[in-house]
């Protein structure tokens, strides 16, 4: 994937939003060589020049030869990828759904003007409460769904990978288990399909061997699902996780990768669930969502499931009809 206007090699990138995430991600990106150029544009325009500038004083020791600068909205309309990550942050023992209002405001008018660009590419969502900041992208800029990538509960994923491996002395790259659903207090683990390398961690738990517990994997999920709160309360705000997941999921897009990730994607019948936009394992390509991975889940998370896309499903339905957005969008 790349911009033609640029030429057959260029990659380039524009960051909505130079806060703490949008620039844990943009240093993750420097040092990545992923792409070749980097727009940042912030509502404050000062601080996106010395955002820039800053990164540039990086290139010499990035082994890269990047082009960084202080973007316009007009310079969307060549990029591959926009990244949103504008917003308000989490303030402590504030919910996601708090943030909602305010962000849904900040989005719509930046929405506006990334329409007007002419932008034709994949846009990866990073702002809480993500699933439904992504439906409302989805909804205002009239792409095809799967090119809007929410990033979901790539991160819970994560977070969970690198519990259980420490839990069970493995490496995070060799568990495969999901966290699903919202990214926010009604996420699920899906412990049926979760291994550390081919076996059934629940089996692995059944067996008693090393005197793994479900107990355990019960705080584990807990502390999955409490890790921002604790994180926010102990430093404000949480960003290098989040900025290498938006890193992971640019790259897979870049090189059309085909991973799979638990990214925020709209579901059109999967899991019995339509019309919602919600963490599940799917595979991600250049030209965005390429599929769906369906889980087998049992009845228990199935139900589970099902109430976290009703929480997501009402947010968006009360962000929708709380901004000026439901108007925009019926146009
Ligand atoms: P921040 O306050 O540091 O940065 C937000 C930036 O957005 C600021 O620089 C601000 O000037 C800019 N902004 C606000 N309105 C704008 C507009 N209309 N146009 C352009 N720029 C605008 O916040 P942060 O810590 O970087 O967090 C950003 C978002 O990411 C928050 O919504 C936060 O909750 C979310 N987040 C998501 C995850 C996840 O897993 N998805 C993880 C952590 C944080």
């Amino acid at each position: 994937m790349c911009s033609e206007k640029n030429g057959p090699d260029t990659r380039k990138v524009i960051l909505i939003g130079a806060g703490f995430v949008g620039m844990s991600f943009a240093y993750a990106l420097l040092t990545s060589r992923v792409a070749q150029e980097l727009g940042i544009i912030d509502q404050d325009e000062r601080k996106a020049r010395g955002e820039a500038m800053d990164l540039n004083h990086g290139l010499a020791f990035s082994g890269g030869n990047m082009k960084i600068w202080a973007a316009t909205y007009e310079d969307c309309a060549d990029a591959d990828v926009v990244v949103l990550a504008a917003g308000v942050s989490q303030k402590e023992g504030e919910t996601r759904a708090d943030l909602l209002k305010r962000n849904a405001g900040v989005f719509d008018a930046i929405l506006t003007k990334l329409n007007a660009s002419g932008f034709d590419g994949v846009i990866v969502v990073a702002t809480n409460p993500v699933d439904v900041m992504t439906a409302i992208v989805r909804r205002k800029t009239g792409l095809v769904p799967t090119r809007v990538i929410g990033t979901g509960t790539t991160l819970d994923t994560a977070r969970l990978r690198y519990l259980l491996g420490s839990y069970m002395g493995v490496a995070p790259q060799n568990i495969h288990a999901y966290v699903i659903g919202e990214h926010g207090d009604s996420e699920l683990v899906a412990w049926s399909q979760a291994y550390v390398s081919t076996k059934s961690i629940l089996s692995v738990c059944r067996s008693g061997e090393n005197d793994f517990s479900f107990e355990d994997l019960d705080r584990i999920a807990t502390d999955v699902r409490n890790a921002a709160y604790e994180i926010i309360a102990a430093k404000r705000a949480t960003y290098y996780g989040i900025g290498l997941a938006l890193l992971r999921i640019v790259r897979a897009i870049f090189e059309d990768e085909r991973c799979i990730l638990t990214v925020s994607a709209p579901l059109a019948g999967e899991y019995g669930e339509e019309g919602v936009s919600a963490g599940v394992p799917a595979v991600i390509g250049k030209e965005g969502i390429r599929k769906i991975i369906s889980l087998d889940l049992v009845k228990s998370e199935k139900d589970a499931f099902s109430k976290s896309c009703r929480v997501i499903r009402d947010l968006t339905e009360s962000a929708l009809s709380g901004s000026g957005i439901t108007k925009n969008l019926q146009k």
